[in-house]
C-alpha cells in the first residue's frame, strides 16, 4: 500500500516548524528519520494533511555539555551515537545501545528524538532514557502568529504514558533530550533479547549503579506498558541472585506468562552479570 497523498515542509529552523505545527486548520504530524513513520503512512495508519521534517533542523543536531549534562538534539541519528561522533557521558552505555538498534540503514536515518515520541515500550531509547534518568526538552510557540517560544522539561518516565502514547500535544517538538553525566565510577549492564538481529526486544533488562550520585537503578523494558524503573536498587543487583528477580517481577504482576516472564528473568539477570564484568 501507499501513503495517502500529503505535503511535505522542510523548514529552516525550530521556531518555524513550529509556526507549521500551530495551524489548527490542518492535520500535521512531525517527521523524523521516518523510519517508524513511514510504514504507518504506507499502512495508513496515520493519514496527515501535512508533514514537517524536523529531522535536519540545525539547532536538533547539535550535542552539547550543559553543566553536569549533555543536551542531545532529538534528530541525532542512531548511528551517529553508535559511531562516537557526538560526546558520550553514559560511560559507554549509548554507543553499545545504539548499535543494537535494528539494521544500519534504520540506524542511519532513525533519530532518538523519533525514537522516543513514537515511545514503542520495546524501543531502546525509551528504557535506556528512563534508566538513565533523562529529561525531554519539549518546545512549542504560545499560538500561531505569536513568533514566542514556549519550552518545557519532562521527565523520561513522565514523558512516556503508554504504549505509543506520550505527553506531546500536537504543535509540540520534542526538540532535545537532557542526559545527565554518568560519574566515572558508574557502572551499568543492558541486555536485550531479540528472535532476530535488527528486531524489536522481547525483553530487555537494564541496571546503572553510580554509587557517586547514589543510584543504584534496575530496569525491566520491553513490557506491556511503560518500563518498570526500581530505584535504591543495591539488594537486587547481586550477579547469581536470580530469587530476588523473580519476587521482583511477581510483585509487578509479571509471573503469570511462563515465557514472558523467563525472557525479562534472564535478561535482568544478565544485565546484572555484564555490570559486574565491568567492575
Ligand atoms: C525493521 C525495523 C526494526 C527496528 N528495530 C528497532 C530496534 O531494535 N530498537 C529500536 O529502538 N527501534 C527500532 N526500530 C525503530 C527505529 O529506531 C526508528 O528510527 C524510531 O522508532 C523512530 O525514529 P524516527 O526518527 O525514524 O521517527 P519517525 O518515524 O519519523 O517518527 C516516529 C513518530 O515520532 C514523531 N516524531 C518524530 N520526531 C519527533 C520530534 N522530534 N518531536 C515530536 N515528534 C516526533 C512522528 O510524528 C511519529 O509519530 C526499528 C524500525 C524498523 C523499521
Amino acid at each position: 500500500m501507499k501513503s495517502a497523498a500529503f505535503d511535505l515542509y522542510q523548514p529552516a529552523d525550530v521556531p518555524g516548524a513550529l509556526q507549521l505545527l500551530a495551524n489548527p486548520d490542518q492535520s500535521v504530524k512531525v517527521l523524523g528519520g521516518g523510519q517508524s513513520l513511514g510504514p504507518m503512512l504506507n499502512l495508513r495508519l496515520a493519514q496527515p494533511e501535512v508533514l514537517v521534517n524536523v529531522a535536519r533542523l540545525p539547532e536538533m543536531l547539535t550535542a552539547k555539555m550543559e553543566g553536569d549534562s549533555l543536551i542531545m538534539g532529538a534528530g541525532v541519528t542512531h548511528a551517529r551515537i553508535e559511531d562516537g561522533l557526538v560526546p558520550d557521558v553514559t560511560r559507554g552505555l549509548m554507543p553499545f545501545v545504539a548499535s543494537s538498534i535494528a539494521y544500519r540503514a534504520i540506524r542511519n536515518r532513525g533519530t532518538i528524538g523519533g525514537s522516543l515520541a513514537h515511545a514503542d515500550p520495546a524501543a531502546d531509547w525509551v528504557n535506556t532514557m528512563m534508566l538513565l534518568g533523562a529529561v525531554m526538552q519539549i518546545t512549542s510557540v504560545k499560538s500561531a502568529g505569536d513568533g514566542a517560544l514556549v519550552q518545557r522539561e519532562v521527565p523520561a518516565h513522565v514523558f512516556m504514558q503508554g504504549p505509543f502514547t506520550t505527553v506531546l500535544a500536537d504543535h509540540e517538538i520534542l526538540t532535545a533530550i537532557r542526559i545527565p553525566a554518568l560519574s566515572a565510577s558508574a557502572r551499568w549492564g543492558y541486555y536485550k533479547f531479540c528472535r532476530k538481529t535488527g528486531e524489536f526486544a522481547e525483553a530487555i533488562g537494564g541496571v546503572l549503579s553510580d554509587p557517586e550520585r547514589g543510584i543504584h537503578r534496575l530496569l525491566i523494558g520491553a513490557t506491556d506498558g511503560v518500563p518498570l524503573v526500581i530505584h535504591e536498587a543495591q539488594a537486587l543487583m547481586k550477579p547469581g541472585d536470580s530469587a530476588a528477580i523473580t519476587r521482583v517481577l511477581q510483585d509487578a504482576g509479571m509471573a503469570q506468562d511462563p515465557y514472558a516472564f523467563k525472557m525479562h528473568h534472564t535478561a535482568v539477570c544478565r544485565a546484572i552479570a555484564m555490570r559486574h564484568q565491568q567492575a
